[in-house]
Parts: C-alpha cells; sequence; structure tokens
C-alpha cells in the first residue's frame, strides 16, 4: 500500500512530523488504497520557512520567467494524463469521462495564467492619467507574499489549479493542504515541481487533515494570505484563524443553485441541462444547480423526460467506460446525504426516483439518483447543500415567480436559465443572484470568466485577471513629474 508520510518542503520528501495516519480509500472497493499522515505543526513550520526563503528571489523574477514554469506545469500534466485520470476516478469514485474533462480543466487554467504572468511585464509601472500635470504616477502589482492553498475532494487536480497557477504568475510563494480523503492526484504537482525545476521552497505540499495541518497553517502568522475552498462550517473557522493578524482571505464555500425552466423550452434540451447540472460527479458539485423551478405548464413533461435519463444512468466501477455515476467519495459523505434522504422522509416529500425505484451496486458507496417534486420552499433539502444526486423540484406561475424563490437562499455562487429564447434567458439571468450564470447550457467555467459567489457562497473571485488580482497588491508610486 502506498504511504504518503513524507511531505515535499524545500523540493525535499522529508518524513511527516505527524504520528496519526489516516486510510484513503477507493469508493468504488471500499477498500484502503493509500495512507496518509494526518501532518503536524511542525510540518506546517518547516513548510512555511522553505516559503518565506524562497520568496524573495520568485518574487524578483520577471513574469515571463514565472510564466514558463506554468506552462511546463500544463505540459507534464498533460504527459501524465492517462495515469491522472485514473488515479482521480479511484480516489474520488468519479467515472474516467469527468475525470478526463477535469484534467483538461486543469491544464487550461496553467496555460491562462501562463499568458497572464507573461502579460503582467507589461502592466508593471503603467503611468496613471490624473487631472494635474506635474505629477507622475505609476501602478504596479507586487505579489501578497507567501499563500496557504486548502482545497476539498470533489475536484482534485482542478480546485488546486484555480489557487496554484495565479499564485505562481503572481510571485506568491506556496504551502498547499489537498484534501486528505483524495490526496493521491495532488502528489504529482510535488513530482512535477521537481521534474521542471521549480526553485527549491516556491511550492511546498503538506498532507494532513484540518487538525493536523489545515489550523496550524490558517493560524501561522508566516502566511500572508489562505486561499480555502470547502465548507462553510471550516471557511468560516479558517476566517476566525486568518483574522488574527489581520491576514487576507478568499473563500470558495458552499451553494444551493437554482435552475429555471421557462415554458417556451425544448424539454429534452432542458432535461439534458438539468441532469449535467445536477447528477454529474454524483452530485458533488459546489455549484450544483441543485433546485429546479420549473413553470407549472411543463412541469410533468419535464419530470417524465427527467425520469427517463435517471433511469438510463448506469452505477458501477468508475474504471469502467460504460460507467455514467459512480459512488461518492466517501463513506462519510453517503451517510450525509443519506441523513437528507430520512429527513425528506419525515417531511413527506414526494420522490419521483430515489433508492426504492432501482437497485444499487452491492459494493461501493452509491446513493441513487433522487428526484423529489413539489418541495416546500422552507424544507431543509430545498434550502441547504445535500452535496449528492438528489435534485428538488417546485413549479411557478411565471417568470417573476422563479426569479424571486431563485434568489431566496443564503447562497449566491451558479444559477442557470432554460428558455427557448436566448434574449429572455440573458435578461432573466442579469436579475439573480449569482457569480456564474448559465443559461441553455451547464457548469461551463472557462479560465477566462470569474469563479465566486454572491452572499454566503464566498469571498472574492478565482478565475480570470481577477483570480491573479487575488494574489496580488496594487502599489502606486507618485512624485513630481
Ligand atoms: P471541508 O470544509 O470539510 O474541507 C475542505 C478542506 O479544509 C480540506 O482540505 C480539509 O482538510 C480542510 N480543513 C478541515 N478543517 C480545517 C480547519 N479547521 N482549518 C483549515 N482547514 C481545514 O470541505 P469538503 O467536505 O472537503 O468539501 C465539500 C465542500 O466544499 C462543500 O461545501 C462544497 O460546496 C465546497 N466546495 C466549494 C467550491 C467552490 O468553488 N465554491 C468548490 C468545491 C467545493
Amino acid at each position: 500500500m502506498q504511504r504518503l508520510d513524507q511531505q515535499f518542503i524545500d523540493n525535499q520528501w522529508v518524513p511527516s512530523q505527524g504520528s496519526r495516519r489516516l486510510p484513503v480509500v477507493n469508493p468504488y472497493t471500499e477498500e484502503a488504497i493509500a495512507e496518509v499522515t494526518a501532518g503536524d505543526s511542525a510540518d506546517v513550520e518547516a513548510a512555511v520557512n522553505a516559503a518565506r526563503r524562497a520568496l524573495p528571489a520568485w518574487r524578483e523574477r520577471s513574469g515571463a520567467e514565472r510564466g514558463a514554469f506554468l506552462d511546463a506545469f500544463a505540459d507534464a500534466l498533460t504527459a501524465r494524463r492517462d495515469t491522472l485520470i485514473r488515479l482521480s476516478s479511484t480516489n474520488n469514485g468519479k467515472p474516467l469521462a469527468e475525470a478526463g474533462i477535469d484534467l483538461d480543466d486543469a491544464i487550461a487554467c496553467y496555460r491562462y495564467y501562463a499568458e497572464q504572468a507573461r502579460a503582467l511585464d507589461a502592466r508593471q509601472g503603467q503611468p496613471v492619467t490624473l487631472d494635474v500635470d506635474d505629477i507622475d504616477a505609476r501602478c504596479y502589482f507586487d505579489p501578497v507574499g507567501v499563500v496557504g492553498l486548502i482545497t476539498p475532494w470533489n475536484f482534485p487536480l482542478v480546485t488546486s489549479a484555480w489557487k496554484l497557477a495565479p499564485a505562481l504568475a503572481a510571485g506568491c510563494t506556496v504551502v498547499f493542504k489537498p484534501s486528505e480523503v483524495t490526496p493521491l492526484p495532488e502528489q504529482a504537482l510535488a513530482e512535477i515541481a521537481l521534474e521542471i525545476g521549480l526553485p527549491a521552497g516556491v511550492f511546498n505540499l503538506v498532507h494532513g487533515d484540518g487538525e493536523g495541518v489545515g489550523a496550524p497553517l490558517t493560524a501561522h502568522r508566516g502566511i500572508d494570505k489562505v486561499s480555502f475552498t470547502g465548507s462553510n462550517r471550516v471557511g468560516e473557522a479558517v476566517m476566525r484563524a486568518v483574522a488574527d493578524g489581520s491576514r487576507n482571505i478568499s473563500l470558495e464555500l458552499g451553494g444551493k443553485s437554482p435552475i429555471l425552466v421557462m415554458e417556451d423550452v425544448d424539454i429534452e434540451q432542458a432535461a439534458d441541462c438539468v441532469m449535467a447540472g445536477l447528477y454529474f460527479n454524483a452530485g458533488q458539485i459546489c455549484s450544483a444547480t441543485s433546485r429546479l423551478l420549473v413553470h407549472e405548464t411543463v412541469a410533468d413533461a419535464l419530470y417524465a423526460a427527467l425520469g427517463e435519463r435517471i433511469d438510463a444512468l448506469q452505477f458501477g466501477d468508475p474504471l469502467a467506460e460504460s460507467t455514467t455515476m459512480g459512488p461518492v467519495t466517501s463513506a462519510r459523505q453517503r451517510d450525509a446525504v443519506n441523513g437528507y434522504l430520512a429527513i425528506a422522509e419525515q417531511e413527506g416529500l414526494n420522490a419521483m426516483r430515489d433508492g426504492g425505484h432501482r437497485d444499487l451496486p452491492e459494493q461501493g458507496f452509491f446513493v441513487a439518483p433522487t428526484l423529489f417534486r413539489d418541495v416546500p420552499a422552507d424544507s431543509r433539502l430545498w434550502r441547504e447543500e445535500i452535496f449528492g444526486p438528489v435534485l428538488c423540484a417546485r413549479s411557478v406561475e411565471s417568470e417573476e415567480e422563479a426569479v424571486e424563490l431563485a434568489n431566496d437562499s443564503d447562497f449566491g455562487l451558479a444559477a442557470t436559465v432554460v428558455s427557448g429564447d436566448p434574449q429572455r434567458a440573458r435578461r432573466i439571468g442579469r436579475q439573480l443572484q449569482a457569480g456564474s450564470v448559465w443559461f441553455n447550457s451547464e457548469q461551463l467555467v472557462p479560465p477566462q470568466t470569474a469563479w465566486g459567489g454572491f452572499k454566503r457562497s464566498g469571498i472574492g473571485r478565482e478565475l480570470g485577471p481577477w483570480g491573479l488580482a487575488a494574489y496580488q497588491e496594487v502599489k502606486h508610486l507618485i512624485g513630481p513629474a
């Protein structure tokens, strides 16, 4: 069995000082496939010190030089494509095709920030237009410093790419903690750092859980900024930790995103959109469009089309080409989703599809794809993030009612509008409180567009120029012309 009991610090693999070990489980076989250290504050201390030592030289490099390293990351990920796809499927439970999409997204992100790093050189020292003649003002973008990056288990390689690529482009040095649930795919990032000759200390990878590494990392005063993706509960703890020392933070948290289906749709296309927005990755998507608001005149037709598609989902080994829905990633997540299904039973929700409608494989952390209709707006299933293949639906009488219900949420990460009229879809989209609004499509996240949420879905934006700005301090030099 693979043992991840070493930390990647200062371009060396060094034994973790942590004594606890955690199993890394294949969610399909339910067997431990590796063991990872839970980490220790001494590991964090060594990694932060390495990143601090590396910062002065790394920040002095030109954007073009840093961009070349990011291109090298993209090349090296591409060269490992098949291995990484299989590893993501095995560790996370996602079907191979989905793991392939993830990896391509990650590679596109490294390429995009390679470009952004190169473009940064020309942006440094640009004169600022003032309304007085005798003053010269110029604008510079300095790196924030040493950053702590913490990611969850649902999209390994992707959530880390969205942080690591812009942080390195900006000139920050990094201490990265992957999720202890899926540490295997991101192990490759350390191997790549060595292979491409990234200077020692620029990228440090520290394995561990929240207690062993997450909490000591966020509390460490040598960390200038924390960028965290994960749950609201932990995100708020991270925010409290970072408040100590008034340090910088970005948060990508939970969601309960709506999908609005208007009366003018093509039902088959609408059903495809709904499926892609929720049952992908077994529903473990922060931006899952898990609240369906459908116009009452097309509701029955849509439910029928969804029922057919749900029945056609193929459970099985994520490594089998025929599998279209794998297990959820951990026993803990399966139990959390089942907890919501128990609440649904208590609340008497109307299940059009659930575990009662089909057999699940005997092994693996599978959860039946579930569709509840006519879910009351005060149901816990309507309001809380479930993070599983559970779709809650309601019908609406009008566009106005759909918009009002869509915005009636603590979260605001994403939303989808499906309409036969793209102009109308855009107009409705402008009224929705969400960072990404898709129309007649689902879950498209090009690296050039921003990612992040309104309300409790987070603070700040990743991707696009905003993702780079998150790792920069803006500085002006001002004096007599
Ligand atoms: P989680 O909050 O349990 O864990 C996230 C990370 O934080 C893990 O690496 C974990 O080890 C670490 N951690 C745990 N305790 C910590 C502490 N006290 N201090 C610092 N770090 C600590 O989340 P999860 O279960 O891994 O992921 C699911 C959640 O992530 C969902 O809520 C989902 O919506 C969210 N998510 C959001 C986005 C987004 O872009 N907004 C993307 C993916 C996932």
